[in-house]
């Protein structure tokens, strides 16, 4: 009996997943796609950079395939350490400290700086990780329209005296791709005595000068105290990391249960990451290219009338309205051999499915052509109920 109901139950919630549109589905790829990948987030094409590879092999063969135990324990290598050191001088501040992946970088932060006597204020498009660490914290929360600063400023002014206020925000916004107002968020906070902490997992290693990204060394820990920072993006490897002042990150140690109750990463991922630093700051070019291919790929969509949406950034979604017509656009990319993201909600909310474009340093004009000519294709001879997303 009671084995029935829990068929009952998983196979309800299927249909209804697969009856809503929003079936999810892992393509299993037998080698990377080197060609028409505008899905990843490997932004700077280092993801399969032979050096890094290298560097991966000679991290595992000196200290090992894993890091065999906690940081707390055993599993804290020369290279984790190291890499800690390089991450908090990219980013100009004290100290950093390592975390497996940015989900659990975000719950541990947000469960060691929250408690009932915590306000946290959440732009309202902020990550999963952010929103799920919250729950994690038992803090109250909020969120805020997404970079409105006036309903912030709103939010703020109610908080209860005396309790610690948090304002949390994603740097580069990873489904919209537009970039959070770091200067509009910071005086904010000042006015209202608030903490103000910053997720920049896609804005690192492609913007700022050294691709430092959209806080890194032009605002100090006064005034963007907790900055999160990801490595399997940009960088092409792995993992993860907080960067602030001592105390912050002391706690984080002493604290923080998705660091002290996980496996350390794996030292060669450690020394990948390390690699990947070097070429961000010695070979600029990447960062050009891609902020070149960007560029090309924007004009190009404006020439065949796509919806796309204002990014400056890597992320170039392409808002198509419904599911279904997502799914259709998707159905023929995948057939010409592109790769894309189709997100549907409630990554993004309903009525706003999209493509995810994604562009990278390692794309060659040609093959963002190959993308515009399909798209701007599907634009013109697609069925009606996917033209009518396209006309204003
Ligand atoms: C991808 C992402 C994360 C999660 O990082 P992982 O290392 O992939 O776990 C966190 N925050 C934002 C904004 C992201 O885009």
């Amino acid at each position: 009996m009671l084995g029935d109901a829990w068929q009952a139950f998983l196979s309800d919630r299927l249909a209804q997943q697969r009856a809503a549109g929003l079936w999810r589905e892992r393509p299993t790829l037998e080698r990377p796609m080197r060609q028409r990948d505008f899905a990843s987030n490997d932004y700077l094409g280092l993801a399969c950079d032979p050096r890094l590879i290298e560097a991966q092999a000679r991290g595992a063969r000196r200290f090992g395939a894993g890091a065999g135990a906690s940081h707390l324990v055993s599993g804290h290598l020369a290279p984790n350490h190291e890499l800690e050191e390089r991450l908090a001088e990219l980013t100009g501040r004290p100290r950093a400290l390592l975390f497996s992946t940015g989900y659990m970088a975000n719950l541990g932060t947000l469960q060691t700086l929250g408690d009932r006597h915590t306000q946290l204020y959440q732009d309202r498009l902020n990550h999963a990780s952010l929103l799920d660490g919250a729950a994690l914290a038992g803090a109250r929360s909020r969120r805020f329209h997404h970079c409105d600063l006036d309903d912030l400023d709103r939010l703020l002014a109610r908080a209860p005296d005396g309790d610690r206020r948090l304002v949390v925000s994603d740097g580069v916004f990873s489904m919209d791709g537009d970039i959070a107002d770091i200067d509009g968020l910071v005086a904010t906070c000042q006015r209202h005595g608030a903490w103000l902490m910053v997720d920049d997992a896609h804005g690192l290693g492609v913007l700022g000068k050294r691709g430092d990204g959209c806080v890194g060394q032009r605002y100090g820990t006064a005034q963007v105290p907790v900055l999160i920072g990801t490595l399997g993006k940009a960088l092409g490897s792995a993992g993860a990391f907080v960067a602030g002042d001592e105390p912050l990150i002391e706690a984080l140690i002493q604290f923080a249960r998705p660091y002290i109750y996980t496996t350390a990463q794996p030292p060669g991922v450690a020394s990948a990451t390390l690699r990947a630093l070097d070429i961000l700051a010695t070979e600029p070019e990447h960062r050009v290219r891609l902020h070149d291919n960007i560029h090309y790929f924007r004009v190009g969509a404006a020439d065949h009338g796509l919806p796309l949406l204002p990014s400056t950034t890597p992320i170039q979604p392409l808002l198509l309205g419904t599911n279904a017509r997502v799914m259709a656009w998707r159905d023929v990319l995948v057939q010409r051999n592109f790769l894309v993201g189709a997100i549907r909600e409630p990554t993004v909310p309903h009525g706003q499915a999209r493509l995810r474009l994604t562009l990278s340093a390692r794309h060659t004009l040609d093959e963002i052509d190959a993308l515009l000519d399909c798209l701007g294709e599907l634009a013109k001879h697609a069925p009606p109920e996917v033209r009518e997303a396209v006309s204003p």
